[in-house]
C-alpha cells in the first residue's frame, strides 16, 4: 500500500494527464492515497509556461473524482507552489480561503531565472549556483509558511553541467541545517521525490545522506512523491523509497487527510 503524495494533471501546464487516468493507474499500483500537487508558479520567468492554475475548475474536477473513486483511492486536493522572495504574499493571498489540504513548497526559479535554462548557471561555479539556490529556499520558507513539505530540496542537481551534479551534507551543510532547523521548528517537513531516479540521477531527491540528516536533526515529518506526470510514473520506485526512508531513522511517512500530519508505520 502506497502513499504518493505529488502527481500532476493536466491542471499543470507541464501534463496532459487527466485525473482519472491518474486514479485509474495509482490503483493499479497499489495507491491507497494520491496527493494531487498541480503546479502554481506565479511570476514564473519562462514566459512559454504559465503555471497558473484555476481553483475552481480543480476543485471540482477533484470533488467529482473523490466521490467516484470512493472506498478504493484517497483523493487528496493538494498544492505544489513555487516560491520566489518577491511573490510570497501573492502566495498567501492565492492560499486563503481554499481547501488544499496539503501544500508542497517547491523552488523551481531562482534569482528571477528558471533553473533548467542556462542563464543562471552560466558563469557560476557548482558551490555558487547551488549555494545561491539553497540560500533563496531558506529565505522563501523563513518569510512564508503556508506549506506542509519542501519539495525536491535538491532540486538544481538536475540541471546545470557541473559534471559531478551531488549536493552533499559535507559541501551544504550550513545552509541545509539552518533549513532543517526552519522546516523542524515549525512543524512543516521533506519530502522524498522519487523522479529523480528518472531524471538519470541515479537516487532520491534528496539522496540518503541528507535525508538521514534531516531525520538526526529531529525530522519526523516525511512524505514521499513521484511527481508523476504520465500514468506509468505514479509510485514508481516507491518500494525503494521506502526502504531508503526506513535505512534513513524513519518509522514513520506523514499523510495530510485534514491539514495536519497524521502518520503511518512504513
Ligand atoms: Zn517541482
Ligand atoms: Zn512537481
Amino acid at each position: 500500500m502506497f502513499y504518493d503524495y505529488h502527481v500532476h494533471t493536466s491542471f499543470s501546464e507541464d501534463s496532459s494527464m487527466s485525473l482519472d487516468e491518474a486514479c485509474l493507474a495509482a490503483i493499479e499500483r497499489n495507491v491507497v492515497e494520491m496527493a494531487i500537487t498541480d503546479h502554481l508558479d506565479i511570476d514564473y520567468p519562462d514566459r512559454d509556461f504559465q503555471f497558473d492554475l484555476d481553483y475552481d475548475a480543480y476543485s471540482a474536477v477533484i470533488y467529482k473524482a473523490r466521490a467516484k473513486y470512493e472506498g478504493r483511492l484517497n483523493i487528496i486536493m493538494g498544492l505544489e507552489i513555487g516560491l520566489q522572495p518577491h511573490i510570497l504574499d501573492e502566495c498567501t493571498a492565492f492560499i486563503k480561503d481554499k481547501n488544499f489540504q496539503f501544500i508542497i513548497a517547491s523552488i523551481h526559479a531562482v534569482s528571477g531565472m528558471d533553473l533548467y535554462g542556462e542563464e543562471y548557471h552560466l558563469q557560476k561555479t557548482k558551490k555558487a549556483a547551488y549555494t545561491e539556490y539553497l540560500k533563496e529556499l531558506l529565505a522563501c520558507i523563513k518569510s512564508f509558511k503556508s506549506f506542509n513539505v519542501v519539495g525536491h530540496i535538491d532540486l538544481i542537481r538536475r540541471y546545470g553541467s557541473y559534471g559531478d551534479s551531488s549536493m552533499k551534507h559535507t559541501d551544504f551543510g550550513d545552509l541545509l541545517d539552518l533549513i532543517f532547523e526552519e522546516l523542524i521548528n515549525t512543524g512543516r517537513g521533506l519530502e522524498l521525490n522519487t523522479s529523480g531516479f528518472r531524471y538519470n540521477l541515479q537516487s532520491t531527491m534528496p539522496d540518503i545522506d541528507i535525508l538521514k540528516r534531516y531525520r538526526k536533526m529531529g525530522g519526523e515529518i516525511l512524505t514521499i512523491g513521484s511527481d508523476a506526470h504520465t500514468p506509468h510514473h505514479i509510485a514508481e520506485y516507491f518500494r525503494l523509497a521506502c526502504d531508503l526512508a526506513k535505512e534513513s531513522g524513519f518509522k514513520y511517512l506523514a499523510r495530510f487527510p485534514s491539514g495536519k500530519p497524521e502518520f503511518i508505520k512504513l
